[in-house]
């Protein structure tokens, strides 16, 4: 505890051992850390906390926490790479797959008082992430992506900006990498939207991958904004679909949804979103298909309604990165 005079110290938080993932903490069974209290402010809530510094291996880079213990807690993740602790995956990955709200808090103050007032409610916050809403489909994808092996290379030294420019007189003594920079999307991330899990490239680029390997490649035709199930219950309506497919995206607003046409007769139902940005975000969600009434249902775009006309593929391909980002 904080002495009882510093009175501004209320919340503010000691530790005696870091929270890590297998990656970070690295493969030297006699890891010693340097430990530093209210070393700096949490990434995420801007609390102080103590920071922890220690090299994970012989020739890997120091690595050091950047998240305070409670807000790792809160998302279960890693204080230094902020990625989930049972799946190695990024939060945005691990959330949309077991359909977790996300709630943000945005000014610094209302991340302050978020984190305090996290701090009771963790036990809570467990069977959170445990959620009932969770279905099995989502569980079974996070399997999929899962990497539950340590994954060293993470913690090689960063690449040489000097040797890449042509101008690193170290040679072999330098401590950074001497090779060609691969592009890596972790340096572009911001911790916030990693540790909230929005806007993150490296999340979206597994969750799009994922959902090509499952045969859910979004269609060219950018105007393609529905998704067809099939194999339904026969105990679903049109409200228990509607109601199921909001609750499997937390993400996104009810006016969001468009319309769900469910047809009886058929045991299928198209799900038609009001934009292409939320169509495919449903698609990654449901690559391993949705659970309806207890039921694998089985999920496919929808058809192109210009299939045979040819004009929109060349706008399309003009920029499909570009038009990909919009929204
Ligand atoms: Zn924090
Ligand atoms: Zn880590
Ligand atoms: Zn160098």
């Amino acid at each position: 505890m904080p002495p009882k005079s510093d009175i501004n110290k209320a919340g503010w938080e000691q530790s005696e051992f870091p929270i890590l993932c297998e990656t970070c903490l690295g493969d030297n069974a006699f890891v010693r850390m340097s430990k530093q209290e209210f070393g700096r402010s949490c990434g995420t809530c801007a609390r102080p906390f103590t920071v922890f510094r220690w090299n994970p291996g012989t020739g890997m880079r120091y690595k050091t926490t950047v998240i305070c213990q409670t807000c790792a807690q809160i998302k279960n993740v890693c204080q230094t790479c902020l990625l989930d602790l049972e799946y190695g995956l990024p939060t945005q990955v691990r959330d949309t797959a077991l359909a977790l709200q996300n709630e943000a808090p945005s000014s610094d103050i209302n991340r302050e008082y978020y984190a305090q007032n996290m701090e009771g409610k963790l036990e809570k916050n467990k069977s959170l992430l445990d959620s009932h809403r969770a279905q099995s489909a989502g569980k079974e994808m996070l399997k999929q992506l899962a990497r539950t092996d340590p994954y060293y290379k993470r913690n090689q030294p960063h690449v040489c900006s000097f040797f890449v420019k042509g101008e690193c007189k170290r040679g072999s003594e330098c401590p950074y990498r001497h090779e060609k920079p691969v592009e890596s999307e972790l340096s572009r991330q911001n911790i916030q939207d990693r540790y909230y899990g929005r806007n993150d490239p490296v999340a979206k680029k597994i969750m799009s991958s994922h959902a090509d390997t499952m045969g859910l490649q979004a269609p060219e035709d950018k105007s393609v904004m529905s998704l067809f199930l099939s194999s339904l219950p026969a105990s679903s309506t049109e409200l228990s679909v509607r109601t199921r497919v909001l609750q499997s995206l937390p993400a996104i607003q009810p006016s969001q949804l468009r319309s769900v046409v469910h047809v009886a007769k058929s045991k299928c139902a198209f799900i038609n979103f009001k934009d292409r940005a939320t169509a495919e975000l449903a698609a990654q969600a449901w690559a391993n298909g949705l659970d309806i009434d207890g039921e694998r249902v089985g999920v496919k775009w929808g058809r192109s309604k210009n299939a045979a006309a040819g004009p929109s593929k060349a706008s399309a391909s003009s920029d499909p990165g570009a038009s990909a980002m919009v929204s």
